[in-house]
């Protein structure tokens, strides 16, 4: 269903969600539970691509963007419905920028596999050897990048950041991924140590603002694409 959205004084046509079930386009099962987290109070329910069996797409677009829209499009063209991706990673200034894009590929193990904790000793190992000891050598971002396309090739695309700094040794258990090396500027437990709610710092429905990425980048497809909590 069309909508107008305003870009500055510009009008533009969005496109609502209407569909009740979606493909999440994403094999990571981290993710799977933070988005259906996020979908739930809206009565969306996700499918995902790794449940459906669906093949994982070769991500070789060279930002954030491109590689949620290779996602998202392979998903939708193979289920017939809309697919929701999440491309993300995380940006480390002393590294300029790395391991950006191939965030999840600092975590390949030699013998095959991927481990969190060999990527976050890998990260520590580069801010050691770039020098980056102090707090203010070690500040980073986590950036996401969803995707939402539809099988008739329309698709919206939303972007969230969280700066922050990267701290060792890890803390916490909870989350996934980097999760306990990443510590959200202004707050004093990291991702690993903050429980969901407390991550994505927002939940439809509350006044509060998003904190994490991945919540900044849903509570804009919310507004956008999302009709009222159900
Ligand atoms: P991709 O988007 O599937 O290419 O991989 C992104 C990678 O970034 C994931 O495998 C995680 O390691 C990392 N990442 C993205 N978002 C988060 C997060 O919220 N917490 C911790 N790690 C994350």
């Amino acid at each position: 269903m069309p909508r107008l959205g305003m870009l500055g004084q510009t009008e533009f046509i969005v496109r609502a969600l209407v569909e009740k079930e979606i493909v999440l386009a994403t094999h990571n099962a981290g993710k799977v539970v933070e988005i259906n987290d996020l979908l739930e109070p809206f009565g969306v329910h996700a499918l995902s691509a790794g449940a459906l069996g669906l093949a994982e797409p070769i991500e070789d677009g060279t930002t954030f963007e491109e590689n949620a829209l290779i996602k998202a499009r392979a998903a939708a063209l193979a289920s017939g419905k809309p697919a929701l991706s999440d491309d993300s990673g995380l940006c480390v200034d002393a590294l300029d920028g790395a391991p950006g894009i191939h965030t999840a590929d600092w975590a390949e193990l030699p013998e095959g596999g991927r481990d969190f904790g060999f990527a976050m000793e890998r990260l520590q190992r580069k801010l050691q050897a770039a020098g980056a000891n102090t707090r203010q050598d070690r500040t980073a971002r986590f950036v996401a990048v969803l995707c939402l396309y539809w099988p008739d090739g329309h698709h919206e695309d939303f972007r969230g950041e969280i700066e922050g700094e990267i701290v060792w040794p890890p803390r916490g258990e909870r989350g996934f991924g980097y999760d306990p090396v990443f510590l959200p500027a202004g707050h004093t437990r990291t991702f690993g140590e903050m429980d969901a709610f407390e991550k994505h710092g927002w939940k439809p429905g509350h006044d509060t603002p998003p904190l994490s990425h991945r919540a900044r980048a849903f509570e804009k497809f919310a507004n956008q694409c999302l009709g009222k909590v159900t």
